[in-house]
């Protein structure tokens, strides 16, 4: 194939997937045009109670929203607003209710840490929402655990560095299925815990969130478009602290089924 008709191909495929990403609707596969050269799996998450799976877009995470752990982190709670970082959607590892689910320990890090957090799950989105009205976005809740390498992100920040290398990796982001607002309302107060080998190590409430959940979309989409399917892991209370092999995580949230994994 001559350079310039090989040019000319690229230059029409990529009007053809300019035109898929703005019209947003149906999948590649149903378009005329080029044709994915292959399949790359959507990251789903299950409902409770329901047939239908939830397509994840993107993870969100909020740092440092509950004022006991941005203190242990080394952060002042009462200045600093809040701040986010995403995780790779295919980091989720689903874990079912009643399961307790095989968790690989990482690679290059020896210092591994649990972080339970509530999340939310968007059904809607848009920029710059306000406070009143976000958690009309709100499809659904669940448990997660925001798991990270510890040592690396802090090696990272000593240097001034961005630290995904220790918040964003395969099966990152462990959560259990997501409970419709419409079954159990909206989560801004209850008990949230974490016990390692039936020890408990994270106890703490929702209501010492520093940032809510209503205001960390409302934050969040001033800096992006917020779109259904984005999940956003709200932040984690004090006492993070390391696992190893053979650990088995227990995770509970007020109102949800508990979540549990093994490291291994
Ligand atoms: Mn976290």
């Amino acid at each position: 194939m001559a350079d310039t008709s090989r040019r000319d191909l690229l230059v029409a495929g990529s009007a053809a997937a300019a035109a898929a990403i703005m019209t947003d609707t149906p999948p590649a596969a149903a378009q005329a045009g080029p044709a994915p050269i292959f399949a790359v799996p959507a990251t789903t998450i299950p409902i409770a109670g329901e047939q239908g799976v939830f397509p994840v877009r993107r993870i969100y995470c909020i740092g440092r929203n509950y004022a006991a752990h941005a203190i242990e982190r080394g952060s002042d709670p009462n200045r600093e607003p809040p701040f986010f970082f995403q995780k790779p959607t295919d980091a989720i590892q689903n874990v079912a209710v009643g399961e307790v689910a095989d968790h690989p320990y990482p690679s290059l890090t020896k210092n591994y840490h649990h972080e339970v957090e509530l999340v939310a799950a968007l059904k809607s989105g848009g920029t710059n929402i306000p406070v009143d009205s976000a958690l009309d976005h709100v499809y659904g809740y669940a448990l997660g655990l925001d798991m990270t390498r510890r040592d690396l992100q802090n090696g990272m920040a000593a240097e001034k560095k961005p630290w995904e290398i220790g918040k964003s990796f395969d099966h990152a982001a462990v959560i259990g299925p997501i409970h419709p607002v419409s079954k159990v309302g909206h989560f801004t107060k209850g008990a949230i815990s974490l016990a390692v080998n039936g020890t408990v190590r994270q106890n703490s409430d929702l209501t010492k969130m520093i940032w809510s959940v209503a205001e960390q979309i409302a934050k969040l989409s001033e800096a992006f478009e917020l779109k259904a399917g984005d999940i956003i892991y709200s932040g984690t209370p004090e006492n993070v602290g390391p696992v190893v092999k053979g650990d088995v995580l227990l995770c509970k949230l007020e109102g949800l089924p508990d979540m549990s994994i093994k490291i291994v």
